[in-house]
């Protein structure tokens, strides 16, 4: 299982609300860009994938 980043669900013109709820600080957003996710540091706890109202995020 790893968290994929949807780019055509995120509307990537706001900041990122879910790069605060992450526990390890794995996301990481640039300007207003869908953020990426450090692959080494995200535990897969799911936080961000569950908050992102546009379902960009997927544990999958
Ligand atoms: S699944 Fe959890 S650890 Fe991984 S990026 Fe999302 S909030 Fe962070």
């Amino acid at each position: 299982m790893e968290l994929i980043v949807n780019n055509e669900r995120c509307p990537q013109n706001h900041p990122c609300p879910a790069v605060k709820v992450c526990p390890v600080n794995a996301l990481t957003q640039i300007g207003n860009a869908a953020p990426t996710v450090n692959k080494d540091k995200c535990i897969k706890c799911g936080k961000c994938s569950t908050f992102c109202p546009k379902k960009a995020l997927v544990l999958e």
